[in-house]
């Protein structure tokens, strides 16, 4: 499972955990969140400008 954060805060999407507010329950793909969805946290970024978290 990969994490996604955004360019803009420290919102980091975790495909692990999703965002269950946001209506991604844990396991949600990446793949699977629409390109325009905002940041949940700033929302004045979108997930096209999210960049992947390498893990350790
Ligand atoms: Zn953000």
């Amino acid at each position: 499972m990969a994490k996604y954060q955004c360019d803009n805060c420290d919102y980091v999407y975790d495909e692990a955990e999703g965002a269950p507010k946001e209506g991604f329950p844990a396991g949600t793909p990446w793949a699977t969140v629409p390109d325009d969805w905002p940041c949940p946290d700033c929302a004045v970024r979108e997930k096209i400008d999210f960049e992947r978290v390498e893990s350790e």
